[in-house]
């Protein structure tokens, strides 16, 4: 049967994707491709508003994070990881291998750092820049990005870089306007696109960071070597990964029709409607309600439901789902609710869980929880 994946991310490709990514692979100097390469560039800028670069590179989001780092701060330098989660914690590996120094302000699973915490850290010694994660993967916790972007823009010396991996295309980011110095993230969650190409936004301030470090020991996420391509696709560095470029031009031609408010408002829809249907079934999130992401639920089971039991239930009826992280390993699922998804994979979403939960012996009214999701999504 039909295998409905609702990890949080991938995310289910939409057919028109998909084709672009089945095209015939053409050269990387076809005027046709350098021409949609561009066109790519400058829709990503104008839509997430800076007045600074975009880079789209092949790799991963954690390359994303490598690029954002490597570009932006040397060894000796101070940074201030704000970790809400195994995605935040990431920072830290990555930035002491580089010799940084690192300083972390780490929230218990489920809640966030208090901005007035972060401020107070600022101003006890000078930071060179600030990580946030944007929406934690591994505990559904989307950061107050914009309040904190308000607050660092205070402080001249340090850039606020955002892994926005699992929130760009769904949670509301837009980069000069919320004083986000580097913005990064990956194609596979809210855009819909296969895994593969990381998306940079480097800020003004960010840009003028990367001159003042000279050369930097990183070559193929060196902001040096791909300015150039990413201002003319004619030219090149390293291989294009043609054909997820043009996938993910067909994402934004998407984001464009459904217009990028329109989309975060139905982001936030969807997961109130998806986060009370589950509560009525007896799960619980997470995250903390004033701070729960609109990508993804973080969902704690019922008493006496069996995580590895449910889940392959869950995929013998038809839906994938990933486990839970950390300390809630064997205690929580994860589920996505990002990117072209529609009425009618969310209804199939829960009526899944309601079978699973039946199958489970859980005592459940089938029906249920796709009411209330009906009753929220037709609000
Ligand atoms: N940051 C966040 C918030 C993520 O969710 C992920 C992936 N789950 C990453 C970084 C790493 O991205 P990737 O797995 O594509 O390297």
């Amino acid at each position: 049967n039909k295998k409905l994946v609702m990890i949080p991310g991938p995310t289910p490709v939409a057919r028109s994707i998909q084709d672009q990514m089945g095209r015939e692979t053409v050269a990387f100097g076809d005027p046709n491709f350098i021409k949609d390469f561009k066109e790519l560039i400058s829709d990503l800028k104008t839509m997430w508003r800076t007045a600074g670069e975009v880079f789209v590179v092949a790799g991963t989001g954690t390359m994303a994070m490598e690029m954002a780092i490597a570009n932006t701060l040397k060894k000796g330098d101070n940074v201030l990881i704000v970790s809400h989660g195994f995605f935040g914690d990431r920072f830290i590996d990555l930035c002491e291998r580089k010799g940084i120094n690192v300083d972390v302000i780490a929230s218990e699973w489920g809640t966030i750092v208090p901005v007035e915490e972060i401020e107070s850290k600022l101003k006890e010694k000078t930071y060179q820049a600030l990580t946030v994660t944007h929406v934690d993967t591994s505990t559904g916790v989307c950061a107050p990005v914009e309040e904190i972007g308000k607050m660092a823009s205070k402080f001249e010396d340090t850039l606020f870089i955002v892994d926005g991996v699992c929130a760009t295309a769904g949670e509301v980011e837009y980069v000069d306007d919320m004083g986000i110095d580097v913005l990064l993230t990956g194609t596979q969650k809210a855009f819909g696109v296969a895994p593969g190409l990381g998306i940079l936004w480097a800020g003004p301030k960010a840009m003028e960071r990367r001159k003042s470090l000279g050369t930097i020991p990183e070559f193929y996420v060196d902001f040096d070597k791909w300015l150039p391509i990413m201002h003319d696709p004619a030219k090149y560095f390293a291989t294009p990964a043609v054909n997820l470029v043009w996938a993910l031009k067909e994402s934004v031609a998407i984001i464009k029709e459904e217009g990028l408010e329109n989309r975060y408002a139905r982001h936030q829809k969807v997961a109130k409607a998806m986060q009370t249907a589950l509560e009525a079934l007896g799960f619980k999130i997470l995250a903390e309600k004033e701070h729960r992401a609109a990508t993804l639920s973080n969902v704690i089971y019922p008493e006496g439901i069996d995580d590895a039991e449910f889940r392959k239930t869950l995929y013998e009826e038809g839906m994938v789902v990933a486990g839970g992280l950390g300390a809630y390993a064997g205690k929580m699922f994860r589920l996505g609710h990002m990117g072209n998804i529609d009425m009618h994979d969310l209804v199939s979403v829960i009526a899944t869980i309601e079978r699973a939960l039946y199958k489970a012996g859980h005592n459940v009214e089938l029906g249920k929880g796709v009411g209330i999701l009906m009753q929220e999504l037709l609000k």
